[in-house]
């Protein structure tokens, strides 16, 4: 692979016109990754990519690295593009001249949107006016007024920006990328992580103009060991990716990295920092208590409650001005008013700033008695007036990440929940700790009772934490700053080497934070349900659809009802034979049939021919999904929480999947099974 070559097909794609450079530039990125599965050659096409940015015009970075990454703003600015199918569908037949007939016959083909426009524009036999080239902070700007335009008639000026946008672009690639951002599937195999390597990398071959910091000579870098670049790499993407985890947002990392490198400064400059979420630590699965035990064997740590509920990320400044994160680092301060309001009597004395984590849970107020998730979904997410609020809320706090101005990321757990414990105060039944318990690997039988009463209170299971970091048995010296030499993600091989360290590591899954969670088959029912539809595969499984779209049968009225999408229990193979089976432009690929109930948009419609038995941990009432509408709910249909593909079955058809009104009983035996009753309108 010859990195070199492609910088210079690259450049020789570059429209200089006006300095700015081209999207065709950013179009031939996209081609040249989407034609590989290489994880390398993504990363090295990104590179490259930026590198000739980097030298030639820096102020197409940023918009160049929203656009790569397929987004517009950070999640918690709220901004969304807010175009439906349909008006990408009516731009399309405008400015292709199409029929609704023969859109229709290209979606049929091809499935996705980028490819039918892909396609309508290689059709187009001529246009009268040859378009300006389009640019790169041209097209971002013009989704940022997408997002931006509100009230009335902002849906026509939106449309407008869209029949712009699909005019001016050149070639048929330019076409297919632009709708395909438009729909928010780019489909080039990169991840999160690629473009923060991508960039960390850029920055130690290319100095831009102005630049802070040493970028050695290309020739001495090409003379190094494998190994030796191997760890300027690493150092490099491990602070550039520690940074995005403290403070995600390109608008503030970009600039910072090209002004002053991959340097340990870049976490002072754009790291931790109040009213900007850090992404949340991730517990990793283990399969049971005994796995868990294995795992932590000889060292002390923390069990507690795995409440069922939503993460919430509080931040409170020195003002006293209040943001909540969630999980996925949406602003949510509006819809927990009554956790806002809480903020100054918990907030203990000497303490002026924080940032702490817990799990809101719905709650009967005068007894405390915690509910079920689905009575936390009923809640409304804007405008929430204190006095209207109907569902009660506890926040069980678990972590306190900063506090008076200090980041405490790379202080051992057991400081952290000291600090939050003795600082705070707990108001029962509106803020608390969450229940725990300290163990070692000793402690079977208590721990085992532990997890027994947090399954009875109905909690998922239990979360365990490691209380204290491992004393190093690393005598290699790093250069890394401190809090990043604690981040290193735990690479296969090197993981039993490292010393498990109890610090908070955004971003990270790994073995300090263990979640053993109550059996997936607590049901020991499985279903039998109809695969309709899938979605193309995000990062390893790009290659495959998942998740997949399952359905039970409606015996009365012959539809097929959406009852959850499912994305676990499959191996590589399975999912390498599924994409066989339901290949594009296959007679086992169909467009959206008019029998099956359900309002999202798959990437893909099966045709209904095979049945799957299916495990799950029990049934849901849901608002997304049809499936037994009407029985037990008016406005609700079912779902499954942790759906797991068990086998094909070979000896049903489709005539003899899983019914609605079986779902349906199911789901009332359950609720008599675990007395959860008033969740929605229940009939019957
Ligand atoms: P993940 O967040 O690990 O990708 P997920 O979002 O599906 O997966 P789970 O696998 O169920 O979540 O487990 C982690 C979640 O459990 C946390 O994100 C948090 O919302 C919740 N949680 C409940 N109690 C605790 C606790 N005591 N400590 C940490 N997390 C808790």
């Amino acid at each position: 692979f010859d990195a070199a070559q492609y910088a210079a097909e690259l450049r020789s794609h570059w429209a200089t016109e006006g300095g700015d450079a081209s999207y065709a530039l950013l179009t031939r990125a996209f081609v040249l990754a989407n034609a590989t599965t290489s994880r390398i050659k993504i990363v090295d096409t990104l590179v490259n990519f930026l590198r000739v940015l980097i030298e030639g015009d820096p102020s197409s970075i940023l918009p160049a690295v929203w656009l790569a990454t397929n987004s517009i703003s950070p999640p918690y600015d709220e901004l969304e593009l807010g175009l439906g199918g349909s008006s990408i569908s009516k731009a399309l037949k405008k400015i292709y001249g199409l029929n609704s007939q023969g859109l229709k016959a290209l979606y049929d083909k091809h499935g996705d949107a980028g490819d039918v426009a892909f396609e309508a524009k290689k059709r187009q036999s001529f246009t009268l006016v040859k378009p300006k080239p389009l640019r790169i902070k041209g097209v971002y700007q013009s989704l940022k007024k997408i997002a931006t335009s509100k009230g009335p008639g902002s849906q026509e000026t939106k449309q407008r920006i869209v029949e712009k946008l699909l005019q001016d672009a050149r070639g048929a690639e330019e076409s297919r990328y632009i709708v395909r951002t438009l729909v928010q599937n780019l489909r080039i195999g990169a991840v999160k992580t690629t473009m923060l390597i991508a960039l960390a990398r850029a920055v130690l071959y290319s100095k831009p103009v102005g630049a802070d910091f040493e970028v050695r000579p290309l020739d001495q870098l090409a003379r190094l060991k494998k190994d030796e670049l191997a760890e300027i790499y690493n150092n490099a993407e491990e602070i550039v990716k520690a940074s995005y985890a403290r403070h995600p947002n390109y608008n503030d990392l970009v600039p910072c990295l090209l002004e002053i490198g991959p340097t340990a400064e870049l976490l002072v400059r754009c790291g931790l920092c109040m009213h900007i979420p850090l992404r949340p630590m991730l517990g990793s699965i283990t399969r049971d208590l005994s796995e868990m035990l294995t795992k932590l064997q000889g060292r002390d740590f923390s069990c507690e409650y795995k409440y069922d509920g939503q993460r919430a990320q509080v931040h409170c400044d020195e003002q006293g001005k209040v943001s909540i994160f969630s999980r996925h680092l949406e602003l949510m301060t509006e819809k927990y008013p009554d956790l806002v309001s809480l903020v100054p009597q918990i907030r203990g004395e000497g303490v002026s700033s924080f940032i702490l984590e817990g799990e809101v849970v719905a709650v009967d107020r005068e007894s405390g008695d915690l509910k079920p998730f689905q009575v936390l979904t009923n809640r409304a997410k804007k405008n929430v007036e204190l006095g209207d609020i109907k569902v009660n809320v506890c926040l069980f706090a678990f972590d306190l990440m900063y506090l008076n101005g200090e980041p405490l990321l790379d202080r051992p757990f057991r400081e952290r929940r000291e600090l939050l414990r003795s600082l705070f105060v707990e108001l029962p039944n509106h803020f608390g700790w969450v229940k725990s318990m300290d163990a070692t690997s000793a402690d079977s039988e208590p721990v085992l009772e532990f997890f027994k009463s947090a399954i009875d209170v109905k909690c998922e299971g239990i979360m365990v934490k490691l209380l204290d970091n491992e004393p190093s048995t690393n005598t290699q010296a790093s250069n890394l700053p401190k809090e990043t030499t604690t981040t290193e993600q735990p690479k296969e091989k090197s993981t039993r080497r490292k010393p498990l360290l109890s610090t908070y590591e955004p971003d990270k899954r790994l073995e300090s934070w263990l979640k053993v969670k109550k059996d997936y088959s607590t049901s020991s029912e499985t279903l039998d349900l109809i695969p309709i539809a899938g979605w193309h595969g995000q990062g390893r499984k790009a290659k495959w659809w998942s998740p997949i779209l399952l359905a039970v049968r409606n015996p009365e009225t012959g539809s097929l009802e959406a009852v959850t999408k499912c994305m676990s229990g499959f191996t590589d193979k399975f999912y390498q034979s599924n994409k066989e089976k339901y290949a594009q432009g296959s007679t086992n690929v169909i467009s959206r049939p008019s029998y099956v109930e359900y309002h999202g948009e798959p990437d893909v419609w099966f045709e209904p021919c095979e049945v799957w038995e299916m495990a799950f941990a029990d049934i849901t009432l849901s608002p997304t999904y049809p499936a037994a509408i009407g029985l037990v709910s008016d406005e609700r249909g079912l779902s499954l929480r942790f759906p797991r593909f068990i086998k094909v079955r070979e000896d049903k058809s489709i005539d003899e999947a899983t019914s609605s009104d079986y779902l349906a009983l199911l789901w009332r035996k359950q609720m008599e099974r675990t007395g959860d009753v008033g969740v929605g309108e229940v009939k019957g």
